[in-house]
């Protein structure tokens, strides 16, 4: 811990492939008239079957592996709202290998360091990308002052919004770049 860097990792399309079903969802709810998510399409997508079934990103299986090379912490910083949290967390534990808990500001007692997974609030229906930078600015910038984050996500709006707070990387691509990274690292 102390002033190691922060790996800030999205999970739809960064980690999870949830592509067909947001496909699915946007086609059973064509004609409602609007790409905006209610409640029934939030439901529907962090449905506990839905998350089950989404298969990991090329490369993502890595990540626990990349961080501990890297010298890196990781946190989850996603769009999905606080009502996927339990499916979510299995899924990350089935499919990463990486057990994540609640992050502090929801904590009741100041416990051990765990991996936190940051989530939007049930209520809040505003873009991915503005939800994601005011959990950002809210609860984990201050948390982490003077450390170097590190964001993966595939949203170009995440990714202009984090790119002022450190360095973003888009993925997919970047799984193959970190890993490649290390590996040459590792021939010299
Ligand atoms: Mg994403």
């Amino acid at each position: 811990m102390g002033n190691r860097a922060i790996l800030v990792v999205d999970i739809d399309g960064t980690t999870a492939d949830s592509s067909e079903r947001v496909r699915g969802i946007c086609e059973r709810f064509a004609g409602v008239g609007s790409d905006w998510w209610g409640d029934q399409q939030i439901n529907e997508f962090l449905s506990d079957a839905g998350i089950a079934s989404d298969k990991p990103m090329r490369g993502a299986r890595r990540l626990s592996r990349i961080a501990q090379r890297m010298g890196v912490d990781i946190i989850f910083l996603t769009g999905r709202s606080e009502r996927g949290r339990r499916a979510t967390t299995l899924w990350i534990w089935d499919n990463l290998d990486i057990e994540v808990g609640l992050p502090p500001h929801m904590c009741l007692r100041k416990g051990k360091a765990v991996i936190p997974l940051y989530m939007r609030d049930d209520d809040d229906y505003r873009p991915g990308f503005l939800a994601k930078a005011e959990v950002l600015a809210r609860e984990i910038l201050p948390l982490h002052k003077g450390r170097t984050l590190v964001f993966l996500d595939d949203d170009p709006k995440c990714l202009e919004a984090y790119s002022v707070f450190g360095v973003a990387l888009r993925s997919p691509h970047c799984w193959r770049a970190l890993w490649s990274g290390y590996k040459e690292k590792k021939a010299k």
